[in-house]
């Protein structure tokens, strides 16, 4: 029975084809994934040439050369198209341009004079370079986890081998002056060794910053009303012990409010006009609060806000502050615009108060304003936990 000879060398196109089938399985799960689709398409193209180089022995016929150039460029150009895309840039052309045209112009020139293959060689490594030069300062502008850092030095790493092999043809003797020599050399097994290992690690690291991506992404989604953007109730709760720990022992200022007679706004409007008024509530409410501030969507119409670092005196002024901001908001409608009030209720939370009984508490106060007349301010004496009571100032 025959069996297949399959050396080594094969490792290197398989890594392509398994990193490509790994991408394109990622692209075939959620199809809104474009920079997957582009980064599968850059190691299936890539695979060709360097297939074609491994297996064409004769000097290389122009057909053959068109193949491996077009792998090069198509395989390159969405690699950068990919990469800019998964960290959301644009793509550095102009660079990725003017690399082209002169590896073009060398690649014409060393064909026209012969026995240069070396030049070939030579142009393709600056060409790399340049790509993976421009892809690691993408990736090292955009950065916002740890592995894009990991991404941005592989890249690196590849900068400094194309680099290096352009040296090591300008300072050896080698012996490349045409595809016959440059195939039986040992510099072009590194190479070929070197480009495997490079799309392995390329592969991995992409992988890698790709799920993290989906995992904040997913984090977000979980942690945020789709409505205002907001945190949600759940978020809201593991943010602010995470805050207050953090602050530890600053007091924390906590305030709820509610929206007055927002029925009204649904009912004389519309329901979109009432989203709309959600939105443009919670942006006051981000806009008139401390950067550091935790503001979340409680439910409905109702909003929390806490504040580290503020006392029982502080919280109440910015509560009044909030107010006369909801008061003065304009909520620009066809026929005009619609203005708005809010009730509030807040109390300053010491280091040891339980977050939701001093959130039922400060609830508690919000309906309090809401009974003696709305648009009020109304606090709650402080410890509210300690007696697990709700005592209204
Ligand atoms: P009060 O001054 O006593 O707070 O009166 P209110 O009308 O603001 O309170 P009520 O609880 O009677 O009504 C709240 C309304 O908020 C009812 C509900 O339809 C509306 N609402 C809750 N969530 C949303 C939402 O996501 N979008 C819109 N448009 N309306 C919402
Ligand atoms: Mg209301
Ligand atoms: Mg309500």
């Amino acid at each position: 029975m025959p069996y297949a000879n399959l050396s080594y060398e094969w490792l290197g196109p398989a890594i392509f084809v398994s990193a490509a089938g790994a991408f394109l399985l990622l692209y075939l799960h959620d199809r809104r994934q474009l920079p997957i689709l582009r980064l599968a398409g850059a190691w299936l193209l890539s695979v060709i040439g360097f297939v074609v180089v491994m297996l064409v022995d004769v000097d290389l016929q122009p057909a053959y050369q068109l193949v491996i150039m077009g792998s090069l460029f198509s395989g390159h150009f969405l690699l950068v198209w990919g990469v800019a895309s998964l960290m959301g840039k644009d793509a550095p052309w102009l660079p990725i341009g003017i690399a082209t045209l002169l590896v073009l112009g060398a690649v014409f020139y060393a064909n026209y004079h012969g026995s240069l293959f070396w030049l070939r060689v030579i142009a393709v490594n600056a060409f790399t370079a340049i790509v993976y030069l421009s892809c690691c300062q993408l990736v090292w502008r955009a950065r916002s986890h740890r592995t894009d850092v990991v991404l941005a030095s592989v890249f690196l790493i590849q900068v400094v081998m194309s680099v290096s092999r352009i040296a090591r043809i300008g300072l050896s003797n080698l012996d490349l002056s045409t595809h016959a020599s440059f195939k039986s050399s040992q510099f072009a097994l590194s190479m070929q060794t070197e480009n495997a290992i490079f799309a392995i690690m390329l592969g991995l690291a992409l992988f890698a910053r790709y799920s993290v991506a989906l995992v904040m992404q997913l984090q977000r989604h979980a942690e945020t009303d789709p409505l205002t953007g907001l945190f949600n109730r759940r978020a809201f709760e593991a943010k602010a012990q995470a805050l207050r720990t953090a602050s530890e022992p600053l007091p924390a200022g906590l305030i709820i409010c509610d929206i007055d007679h927002f029925k009204r706004v649904n009912d004389s409007h519309g329901h979109a006009v009432g989203d709309r008024t959600l939105k443009a509530f919670a942006r006051l409410l981000e806009r008139e609060t401390p950067d550091a501030a935790i503001c979340a969507r409680l439910g409905g119409e109702e909003f929390c806000i806490l504040i580290t670092g503020l006392d029982e005196e502080a919280t109440r002024l910015q509560a009044i502050h909030l107010r006369a901001a909801v008061e003065r908001l304009r909520i620009v409608l066809n026929t005009g615009h619609l203005r708005l009030t809010a009730s509030f209720g807040y109390s300053a939370l010491d280091a040891g108060d339980e977050l939701w009984t001093a959130v039922s508490a400060v609830d508690a106060a919000v309906y309090q304003a809401k009974n003696d007349g709305r648009n009020l301010v109304r606090g709650i004496a402080s410890p509210v936990a300690k007696t697990g009571q709700a005592k209204l100032a």
